[in-house]
């Protein structure tokens, strides 16, 4: 996974909220072992939001699933590394404790909501649930609370509906159904799986300005530009490699343009751009410094 944000640990000492250090997890297949999560560090405080970018398949949603202890296990498994949430670390609670804490402190928003939502429920069933298990409320309490919050991710009529299927509602309601879901507690954290809004304005602005990582740099050249018609489409070569099979030293290497002697054999750690800004390249520096030249 390519991590260019937030420099990990910088709030850890401050009190964060969630406190991710050195996370790894690996899947172990038929194939060998898929280092999916290869020591992944990040915190977030209170009131702040973080944006993980990535490829398919560089472990954005494996991470997400094991803070919030979701993961498959089998096959997968968190293999090393700390998840301090209000300092205690997730890792180390039992099951029962770890179950209590997600839904009512930490929330997750999927991606597919058609697959997250029961469909031989009501969404009025599966919200009203909640309040029910977790908040001791009646039936009719739970139904009501169950249309208020409908009401307020603008579901459409929300009261007359609460008694409607998934599969009566559109997509773009779904979503809304599964973040009113994630909202229904109040949680501390709320982790969304591929969200699209929501990154910090001044770090974009910086990022597009001068990309502190060739990766970045090549994610943003290969956008179409209409000053550039007729010119040939940039692309990055080649493909993810595959997880059970990373290269030695920088693992975007055998596709990076810019890659050295050193970046096959040694490890990028995460170098700090500017303050909330970090590159895991060994050559960032001549990366920022090369604004203007891509192709
Ligand atoms: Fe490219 Fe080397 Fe930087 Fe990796 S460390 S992104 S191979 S220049």
């Amino acid at each position: 996974m390519t991590v260019e944000g937030r420099a990990p640990g910088t709030e850890a000492d401050g009190g964060a909220l969630l406190d991710v250090r050195g996370l790894q997890v690996e899947f172990r297949t038929r194939d060998g072992i898929a280092h999916a999560v290869n020591g992944v560090s990040y915190t977030v405080a209170a009131g702040e939001t973080l944006a993980v970018l990535g490829e398919s398949g560089s472990g954005k949603s494996v991470t997400a699933q094991a803070v919030l202890g979701i993961l498959d296990t089998p096959p997968g498994h968190v293999t090393g590394g700390e998840i301090l949430f209000h300092g205690r670390d997730l890792l180390r609670m039992g099951a029962e404790e770890r179950r209590r804490i997600r839904g009512t402190k930490l929330a997750m928003i999927f991606q597919d909501a058609l697959s997250a939502l029961n469909p031989v429920l009501s969404v009025g069933a599966q919200l009203g649930e909640m309040f029910e298990v977790h908040r001791g409320a009646s039936r009719k309490e739970a139904r009501d609370r169950a249309a208020e919050l409908m009401d307020r991710v603008r579901i459409p009529a929300a009261r007359s509906r609460v008694g409607d299927y998934p599969h009566q509602f559109s997509g773009g309601m779904r979503q809304r159904i599964m973040i009113a879901m994630a909202l229904a507690l109040e949680p501390d954290l709320i982790i969304a799986d591929e969200p699209t809004t929501a990154l910090d304005v001044t770090v974009v602005h910086d990022l597009y300005r001068a990309p502190a990582h060739p990766y970045t740099r090549g994610l943003l050249d290969s956008i179409p530009r209409l000053d550039r018609k007729g010119r040939e489409l940039y692309a990055i070569k080649g493909l993810p490699p595959s997880l059970t099979a990373i290269p030695p030293g920088c693992p975007f290497h055998p596709r990076c343009p810019k890659a050295q002697d050193i970046c096959r054999t040694d490890r990028p750690p995460l170098y700090d751009v500017a303050p909330g800004r970090a590159s895991a390249c060994h050559f960032w520096e001549e990366t920022v410094g090369e604004q203007g030249e891509r192709p």
